[in-house]
């Protein structure tokens, strides 16, 4: 069960769904690289939180 601040993605690279933690401290728009946890592909998150304050992945690119 995904916690309140994660949000769904594809991974890029394997097409995998995963979650990714959106810090609710860490601004409206956030960008950072994490690995995906299923292929350990490097993944540029672009992510934050829509109007209703809901976490949102606006682009999960091959890094
Ligand atoms: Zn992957």
């Amino acid at each position: 069960m995904p916690l309140e601040s994660d949000a769904a993605y594809h991974c890029p690279s394997c097409f995998e769904q995963n979650y990714v933690a959106v810090d609710p401290s860490g601004g409206r728009r956030q960008r950072f690289v994490e690995d995906c946890p299923v292929c350990c592909r490097p993944i540029a998150f672009d992510v934050g939180f829509d109007a209703e304050g809901d976490p949102v992945v606006f682009s999960a690119e091959a890094e």
